[in-house]
């Protein structure tokens, strides 16, 4: 291979170089590890780095690998923090709705998901408070009565309410929507349910 002098300082030429302790922001981490046996093209007087194709595809995959690898550390890391704080991995399992078993999965490398990786981490930074919150959270979300969804009527031209599941005070015959289950003089119109939720002030426009 002949010898290339370096662009950047004109002095040193550029050789293969390994060496440990290079490292470069990948994704969510700032400051990945390259692998010290992956040779990148480097001044030996400057030290800039001449990364060419064939060496930017090998670095890809050299990053990705090592990527792959830091993240059970972050895992085990966040779920000691958990478990020394009293929240089990089968109630986080719970709580994260993932199927028994899936974190130590998580934690051995089987299986990956930086997302959740980065929700165990924010858990583990305050487990009292975040874990509670979750907790908590998922009691009150299921009953909300903020839910509501709006569906096309038969005639296609106008849209109204349906409220679901929301409302356990209203009897079931008025929050009954679907214009089939009442005689015809009897239907009930988006504007009386509305009303007698008490719940919405908006009425649509009919
Ligand atoms: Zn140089």
């Amino acid at each position: 291979m002949k010898k290339r002098i370096c662009p950047a300082c004109n002095k040193g030429s550029i050789v293969d170089l390994k060496k440990p302790g290079r490292r470069t922001p990948y994704r969510n981490i700032p400051d990945l590890e390259i692998p010290a046996e992956l040779a990148i093209p480097t001044c030996d007087h400057c030290g800039e780095e001449w990364v060419d194709a064939a060496t930017s595809a090998r670095l890809d995959d050299a990053l990705k690998e090592a990527y792959q690898s830091v993240l059970p550390a972050k895992v085990e890391n966040a779920l000691r923090q958990l478990t020394e704080a009293g929240v089990t991995q089968q109630e986080l399992e719970r709580l994260l709705g993932l199927s028994v078993g899936y974190l130590s999965k998580l934690k051995s490398g089987k299986e990956t998901s930086t997302q959740l990786i980065g929700m165990l981490m924010m858990l583990a930074a305050e487990p009292s408070v975040r874990v509670d919150e979750l907790r908590e959270l998922w009691r009150t979300t299921t009953s909300s009565p903020q839910v509501v969804e709006t569906k096309v009527t038969e005639q296609g031209s106008s849209m109204r309410m349906v409220i679901t599941d929301v409302l356990p005070s209203i009897p079931a015959k008025n929050v009954s929507l679907s214009g089939h289950d009442y005689p015809r003089g009897q239907r009930q119109t988006t504007e009386n349910v509305v009303e007698a939720s008490g719940r919405f002030g908006r009425r649509s426009a009919s």
